[in-house]
């Protein structure tokens, strides 16, 4: 890697010009100002903080797939959770670190015969970004199986059982406050070993049939408006294939923008613009993004 150090807070050090496309799955957008990659939590909450006390914008980085970063770039700090990634099992229960990829929790679970986690073992999000989306698929959304969260709100680290927390369609209250994710508790169920596997292993294979997989992309580029879903109606409005400069409508899922190589920003807002236009026009109905595009 080519940063330099420029700026040392809160003892910890921030790196320069950082491409953000090598941590996003759409492989798209600027540099980001500052960057950090926290080796604990403590470490993350000062570096969040530090960034503020030098008035530096912050934010959170989890797996990059749900977020792209503007081609003009982030002047900012960019707090990424790849290394915080502990998981440990107790009981019915799995506590994972912000940064614990929400595939591997899953296959934790597994491993200790706990059902309950298998409609994520295919969301290739983190912890912290899935109960900041509440995530979910085929039936299932994080907060069904979330415990507690422990997060920092700007001044103190707090632990809040979910029942406390708001959570909405792919919103909850760390997306409306700028609450950072800390970790998260799971309450599961015990299962049996070789039926979560299974049900890991059809979800995966529908998965594989449905999505392009094979090309960069955030997932579902649209939420799910009410009464419709969004890959239909693009689908309907005739815009399977439909292409802007590099980025496509993914001719296997019209709910996916796919980035044939070499696809910008511009070029992602561009195309969700027209085709947001273009449904409303055809069918009535406003798409809203699900990708979150960082300026
Ligand atoms: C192929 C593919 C399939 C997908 N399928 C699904 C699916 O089935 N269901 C679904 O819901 N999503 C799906 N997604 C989208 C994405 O995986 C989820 O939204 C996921 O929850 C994002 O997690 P992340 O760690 O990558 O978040 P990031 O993209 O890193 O961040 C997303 C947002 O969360 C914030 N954030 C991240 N970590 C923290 C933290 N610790 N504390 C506070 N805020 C934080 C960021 O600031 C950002 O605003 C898919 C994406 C792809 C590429």
């Amino acid at each position: 890697m080519s940063y330099t150090t420029i700026l040392q807070v809160n003892g910890i050090e921030f790196l320069e010009n950082e491409p953000s496309a090598a941590h996003v799955s759409m492989k798209a957008g600027g540099i980001i100002r500052y960057f950090v990659i926290p080796k604990s939590a403590r470490e993350a909450v000062h570096a969040f903080s530090g960034a503020r006390l030098v008035a530096v914008r912050a934010m959170i980085l989890g797996n990059g797939t749900n977020t792209v970063f503007a081609d003009s770039g982030f002047d900012g700090a960019v707090i990424s959770t790849k290394e915080l990634k502990e998981i440990t099992v107790d009981g019915n229960e799995i506590t994972a670190d912000c940064g614990a990829l929400l595939s591997r929790v899953a296959s934790a679970a597994a491993d200790a015969s706990l059902t309950g986690l298998e409609f994520a073992h295919g969301i290739p999000g983190s912890v912290g970004g899935a109960v900041f989306m509440n995530a979910g698929a085929y039936g299932g959304e994080m907060k069904d199986v979330l415990k507690s969260v422990t997060f920092f709100d700007g001044s103190n680290v707090k632990t809040l059982s979910a029942d406390k927390l708001f959570f909405g369609y792919r919103e909850s209250d760390f997306s409306k406050k700028g609450w950072i994710v800390l970790s998260a508790t799971f309450s599961l169920k015990k299962g049996e070993e070789g039926e979560i596997r299974g049900k890991m292993r059809e979800l995966a294979a529908k998965r594989r049939e449905k999505q392009p997989l094979e090309l960069p992309s955030c997932g579902s580029a649209f939420k799910r408006p009410e009464g419709h879903f969004a890959g239909k109606l693009i689908e309907d409005a005739g815009l399977k294939g439909f292409t802007v400069g590099k980025m496509q409508v993914s001719e296997k899922h019209a709910g996916f923008i796919v980035n044939l190589g070499g696809g910008t920003e511009a070029e992602l807002e561009e195309i969700i613009r027209q085709i947001t236009e273009k449904v409303c026009d055809k069918f009535g109905v406003t798409l809203e993004p699900e990708i979150r595009i960082i300026r």
